[in-house]
């Protein structure tokens, strides 16, 4: 099957493309793209279906970047060709990113922009007079500048691409949508881009494709049971803190993981709750500035951090969808807090985001919505890699379960989420000093964490930004996973004697180990070294495959690492 696929360098692609698609280690197009290329550089509108993290930036970067370097053979003028709109700033940078890569051999004669993530428009306007050939931005952004006449694209457009289209509409970006397609020329090529096609995209695609090739490769949204485990385990509130920390103390979830949690509190509980064990976590969140938001995803991709306790941002998208089951009491809070004047309508966490080279998705709340499981699970198994993803759920989560399932499902009669069959007793042991660590963990201690690592957050980001900029190598030095401390740490909790490990897990894990690795790794080491030791662990017998599980086909295979 692979053998027939059309290749790359059977597209009609220039050579510049095709060498620095080589340089990405690309061997072949994925499916998306084996597909939507060629009939996009047939000049066809095309609206794809396909689901994240299958290669679709590409898919629509390599002909937007095919078709400039075609006219500027015989136009040299230049001129905004390209409009790509996004739901989120990450997902402004990631776009950007991959045409620079795209672009490593032509990028004089392709030049790209990212508008989406700063603040200030006057500050991107001399960017805009230079006319870059691709502009990629938020529809609120790219209006703004079309409304202020920094950005004219009435003559010059040739493409516009729809990235993530269903979110776009989540976001509450339909209006700014609409508005700006006024600014466009009356003839253009477009691409609508979506994981899932809801009614609203039904009635973009009327709005804005002319008679479009459909592509819908993916009968299921996530990748088959090959590729992803899912698993999800019952537990209540003070259980979900026992359970986390034991697989990661014990080391039983390997490789790196992604935590989502529903609100922003409560991803610094749980941060300050691992760091009274000394394990380590970066926290992702809306109220952090967007620089420090995409500088903890570039690291975390090129392997400096295990884990990122991210808080969700469909509850933005979503003020009033129901709380989380597992913060419980409290409800109007909740609510208040998730849908906060602070957050940033623009961050985007579980959507769109490559992060790269996940081995699990833990979800430590579970989502409100089918499509929120959908887009969290598929951070982890992107490209070809391999992922599992482990959903707690307290009784109240029940019901948003049965959801996820039912929508997963489909007509196979078999569960998608296996039970995780761990027995909680066997860990008895952990909950006193789980409960410590929990007393320790105070109202007051989150709300100065929060503070804390916002005002340092927005130093790193701001004022010190100018200076990175110069100094590039300094940055990597930056870390965002370090302690916060506003909760008193007990020394003698990061260790965990050999008494209470389970028995059935005595030899199996080396709950010290990771705290020497850790050391070690204070250290950004370069990628290869990350990635040897993960293959060493991974190799290893993995107790989330083999531990408990009897049903089957189980575990955490993980994912080559290479490039994805
Ligand atoms: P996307 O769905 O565009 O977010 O892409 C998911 C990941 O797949 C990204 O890390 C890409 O770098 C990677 N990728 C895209 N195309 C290919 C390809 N042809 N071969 C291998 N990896 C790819």
């Amino acid at each position: 099957m692979a053998a027939e696929r059309l290749q790359f360098h059977e597209m009609g692609l220039d050579d510049r493309l095709l060498k620095a698609v080589a340089d990405l280690g690309w061997s072949q197009p994925t499916l998306i793209q084996e597909k939507a290329i060629p009939l996009a550089l047939e000049g066809k509108d095309l609206l794809a279906r396909a689901r994240t993290g299958s290669g679709k930036t590409a898919a629509y970067a390599v002909p937007v970047i095919q078709r400039i370097l075609t006219s500027k053979q015989s136009v040299r003028e230049q001129d905004v060709r390209a409009l790509i709109l996004v739901p989120t700033k990450e997902l402004g940078q990631q776009v950007q990113a991959m045409i620079r890569q795209l672009t490593a051999f032509c990028s004089r004669d392709v030049r790209v922009a990212d508008i989406s993530g700063k603040a200030d428009l006057s500050a991107q306007r001399p960017i805009l007079m230079e006319k870059p050939d691709v502009i990629v931005g938020t529809p609120s952004r790219v209006l703004a500048h079309l409304n202020a006449q920094n950005l004219l694209l009435h003559s010059s457009l040739e493409m516009l691409v729809v990235d993530e289209a269903d979110l776009l509409f989540s976001f509450g970006f339909e209006a700014d949508l609409k508005n700006l397609l006024c600014h466009l020329p009356k003839i253009y090529q477009s691409f609508l881009m979506s994981a899932t096609l809801t009614e609203d995209v039904q009635a973009l695609k009327e709005l804005l494709l002319h008679n479009p090739v459909i592509l819908k490769l993916q009968g299921s949204q996530l990748p088959d049971s090959n590729q992803l485990q899912q698993y999800s385990i019952k537990c209540e509130e003070e259980d979900k803190f026992l359970l986390i920390y034991t697989l990661l103390r014990l080391q039983l979830v390997q490789g790196k993981t992604l935590v989502f949690v529903g609100a922003v509190e409560r991803s610094y509980r749980l941060k300050l709750f691992l760091e009274q064990f000394g394990i380590p976590a970066c926290v992702l969140n809306s109220e952090l500035p967007v620089h420090s938001r995409c500088h903890i995803i570039t690291q975390f991709n090129q392997g400096f951090y295990d884990y990122i306790i991210a808080t969700d941002e469909q509850s933005l998208a979503n003020p009033t969808a129901a709380p989380q089951a597992a913060a419980g009491k409290g409800k109007k809070k909740k609510n208040s807090e998730r849908g906060g004047k602070n957050k940033d309508k623009e961050f985007g966490v579980s959507r769109g985001v490559d992060f790269q080279n996940v081995s699990n998705v833990v979800n430590f709340d579970f989502p409100v919505t089918v499509e929120s499981y959908i887009h969290r699970v598929g951070r982890t198994a992107r490209a070809d890699n391999l992922g599992t993803a482990l959903s707690f759920i307290a009784h109240t989560e029940l019901g948003l379960l049965s959801e996820v399932e039912e929508a997963l499902t489909g007509e196979n009669s078999e569960s998608v989420l296996k039970p995780y069959e761990f027995k909680m007793e066997e860990i008895e042991g952990f909950r006193y000093r789980c409960r410590d660590a929990m007393r320790s963990v105070t109202k007051q201690a989150v709300r100065e964490a929060r503070l804390k690592e916002i005002k340092q957050e927005l130093l790193n980001s701001e004022k010190l930004k100018t200076y990175f900029d110069d100094n590039p190598r300094d940055l990597q030095l930056l870390r965002h996973d370090k302690d916060l401390h506003p909760a008193v740490v007990k020394p003698h909790l990061k260790n965990v004697p050999e008494y209470l490990v389970p028995e059935t897990l005595r030899g199996t894990v080396n709950p010290l180990s990771g705290r020497r690795k850790r050391k070690k790794m204070d250290k950004p080491q370069p990628e290869g070294v990350m990635k040897s030791s993960f293959k060493k662990n991974i190799r290893g017998r993995n107790p989330l495959r083999s531990f408990r599980y009897s049903g089957g086909r189980s575990g955490n295979r993980r994912g080559k690492t290479g490039k994805s």
